[in-house]
């Protein structure tokens, strides 16, 4: 029989994937070297004949395999690769598929790290322009000759801006450039990015995909959307073989064998564990979200909310056309930013943390803390203002989080 249904599908995916003593969980693998009977057996691991064979921990063991395995059918991709953190895998793409000289347009909102590492890349010679992708027109009037790649969030944290997902995708589809979009906060549970021809897509696994706040990973999947052969930066001995694997062989081997910033197994047992619950959390709190947000919006001390299943949301028609829930981020500003302190001290239940994605509700004041090293005009361009306050919503009973809101709010 063959599952269709996204948890059915996670939950006994480990049986597509070599079961060991009968164990119906992939084993947390330790070992770093792995050995051959045959030293012809070790060598097709270096030259890649060997199918499905380990080396060295670095590069992989059957654990992080399992999960990569796993990430590759919810995305429905043809292959993953996974990291340390969400920040490294977004280091590897780019720094492993970019060259001095190369061009890039990526999203004005994106997470405050990606922004930052956007500076490092410019100094290391790639040129960056950063557009307001909620239209694709603008993303169009950025593209270059040299532009390598089209770089956008689906939802934007904290001030949950939504990318012109299937206009950005049918332009880099006609221009023929690769689209990369991080797919964090929706997950691919609420979205694939391959629906709208993204050829990368990008999860910080520590998020709602492992869910429980106790381990960091990251995720880059290939959707088999893009031509390899037509992308000038692969290395020449990495043009070999099926052409949809080029680019993850040369992530792989630059960005993960070199780089070094390897998934441990024993996260990505937990990070496994975490995902087979995915979907009934993510329904949990993006119902309580939705259920926050108009409460929210009603409320006379509250001036804005961004939830994208809010009618007021500026890009709800593309929310509703592509995400099947709002997700668990929701952001809002005070009508008076002074009491934003003594508001979230009020708040009971949600922890004072920065961090998105976890069972337990987490409160941020943005201005002060995550986008605080970026300097006022900065936030100001992304449009964060001084009350602006990102919730990441947990699973919580909903009616708990109301009262605790409304008692704060006076
Ligand atoms: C958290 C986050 C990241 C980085 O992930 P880490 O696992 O914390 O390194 C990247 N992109 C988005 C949208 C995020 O929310």
């Amino acid at each position: 029989m063959k599952a269709t249904g996204f948890t059915t599908d996670i939950v006994h995916s480990d049986q597509h994937f070599g079961v060991e003593h009968g164990g119906i969980h992939k084993p947390i693998h330790t070992s770093v070297q792995y050995g051959f009977e045959r030293v012809e057996d070790l060598v097709g691991v270096f030259q890649g004949t060997t199918k499905g064979g380990f080396n060295y921990a670095r590069q992989g063991t059957p654990t992080t395999a399992a999960l990569e395995s796993k990430i590759t059918r919810m995305e429905q991709g043809v292959g993953t690769i996974c990291f340390a953190t969400g920040m490294a895998a977004i280091t590897a793409v780019f720094l492993t598929l970019l060259r001095t000289g190369d061009h890039v347009v990526a999203s004005r909102f994106v997470f405050g790290n990606t922004n930052s590492f956007f500076g490092t890349l410019a100094d290391l010679g790639i040129t960056i322009t950063l557009v307001d992708a909620t239209a694709s027109d603008k993303v169009a009037a950025a593209l270059r000759p040299n532009t390598r790649l089209v770089f956008v969030e689906t939802i934007a944290n904290p001030g949950t801006q939504i990318a012109d997902l299937s206009g950005i995708g049918a332009l880099c589809k006609e221009r023929g450039v690769l689209f990369v979009v991080d797919n964090t906060i929706t997950s691919p549970l609420l979205f694939r990015p391959k629906t709208v021809d993204a050829g990368l897509v990008i999860n910080s696994l520590t998020k709602t995909i492992a869910g429980h706040g106790n381990a960091l990973g990251g995720a880059v999947t290939d959707t088999g959307c893009h031509d390899w052969q037509a992308y000038p930066n692969i290395f020449e001995s990495y043009r070999k073989g099926d052409t949809r694997q080029w680019g993850l062989t040369q992530i792989r081997k630059k960005g993960l064998r070199d780089m070094g910033a390897a998934l441990s197994s024993e996260h990505a047992h937990q990070i496994s564990v975490g995902s087979e619950t995915l979907a009934l959390r993510v329904a949990q709190s993006s119902a309580t979200a939705l259920e926050l947000a108009r409460f929210l919006e009603a409320h006379p001390a509250i001036t804005r909310v961004y939830y994208p299943m809010l009618a007021s949301h500026p890009q709800h028609a593309v929310a509703r056309q592509h995400f099947s829930a709002g997700s668990w981020l929701l952001s809002f500003e005070l009508r008076d930013a002074s009491e934003c302190f003594a508001f979230i001290n009020r708040l009971q239940l949600p922890v004072k943390a920065t961090g998105l994605g976890d069972t337990r509700s987490l409160i941020i004041p943005v201005a002060h803390t995550i986008f605080w090293e970026a300097g006022a005009q900065a936030r100001a361009a992304m449009g964060i203002a001084d009350g602006l306050i990102r919730f990441s919503v947990g699973l919580e009973d909903s009616a708990d989080l109301l009262a605790d809101f409304a008692q704060a709010l006076g």
